[in-house]
């Protein structure tokens, strides 16, 4: 059994990614730059915040945090969001999920010019992504398809089970297998006998949010399993929605949680706002 190192395969993107800015610098050109505006004071957002703008200086690509305080209003940041859009030495706008209550998500992420959308929430990517044209790609399911890559996985005819039917994650990485000729199968809370529609899976995607949900009776022989989940168990340790030890024996090759997909989705942030950068640039 194999456990993938997406920390290792996250670490190579992102010197990847170094490497293309130390081209620009080079030759003087204007560097790409990512603005992440945070609203409130989630300690969690704070977190993911920061290291979203560690991972930028560590690249060499540039960030602007915009820290906005719990009572701003809809209006207060759909006016960032619009003086952002403008910007033109800004190539990617992400706002740091959830919101206040009193904001609506829909319209903010609506409001992000979809060119500079680097998180691909924008129903404008979101479409391209259903229609299979080229878009922004959302970060973790953007990441889970280059951990298949990376370990020569070729998913044409593959049977792929996704659990979780989230924007962020279960849909579009449904969508990424289907466009790469998968046989897709997405299920949810309301799935009869889950483990009979896990156990067809060559590749099984968890993405539930349930710690250790999933044991070696959801598993087929020989599968390969991406686990999204990030989850606390009872003694607040960090875990995914798969019981590692009791499926090992069974799987080809899992992902684990820390250090499998999670790594992957702030590398796949930064491969982004390159993308984002050359678009606009006219080059790619
Ligand atoms: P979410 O919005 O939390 O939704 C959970 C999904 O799982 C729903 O579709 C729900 O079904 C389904 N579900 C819940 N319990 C289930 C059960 N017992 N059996 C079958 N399906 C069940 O999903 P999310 O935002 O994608 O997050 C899922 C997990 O991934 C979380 O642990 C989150 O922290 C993690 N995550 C990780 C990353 C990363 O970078 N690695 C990124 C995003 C999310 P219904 O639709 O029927 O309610």
């Amino acid at each position: 059994m194999k456990i993938i190192d997406g920390k290792a395969i996250a670490t190579k993107i992102k010197e990847d990614a170094k490497r293309q800015i130390d081209i620009l610098k080079s030759k003087n050109q204007r560097i790409p730059k990512l603005a992440v505006i945070l609203v409130g004071d989630n300690q969690a957002s704070h977190v993911y915040v920061k290291n979203k703008e560690m991972a930028c200086r560590l690249t060499g690509i540039k960030s602007q945090i915009i820290r906005l305080t719990i009572d701003a209003t809809e209006q207060n940041l759909l006016d960032k969001i619009s003086q952002l859009n403008k910007d033109i030495t800004v190539d990617g706008i992400l706002v740091q999920l959830p919101l206040p209550k009193h904001i609506s998500e829909g319209k903010i992420l609506n409001s992000i010019n979809p060119i500079k959308d680097v998180d691909g929430f924008h129903p404008d990517n979101i479409a391209k992504l259903l229609l299979g044209q080229k878009g922004m790609v959302p970060c973790t399911p953007k990441g889970m398809i280059t951990i298949l890559e990376n370990i020569g996985y070729e998913l044409i005819g593959k049977e792929v089970v996704v659990v979780g039917r989230s924007n962020i994650v279960g849909k579009p990485i449904s969508l990424l297998c289907l466009q790469r000729n998968a046989t897709v199968t997405m299920a949810h809370s309301k799935t009869e006998d889950l483990k009979a529609v896990c156990k067809r899976a060559d590749v099984l995607i968890t993405a539930i949010g349930q710690p250790r949900f999933f044991d070696k009776d959801y598993v087929k022989e020989g599968a390969v399993i991406l686990d999204v989940g990030i989850n606390r168990d009872e003694n607040n340790k960090l875990c995914g929605d798969v019981d590692l030890n009791d499926v090992r024996d069974k799987v080809a090759a899992i992902t684990p949680v820390p250090g499998g997909v999670g790594p992957m989705t702030i590398a796949m942030l930064l491969q982004n706002t390159i993308e984002a950068y050359f678009h606009r640039e006219g080059i790619q």
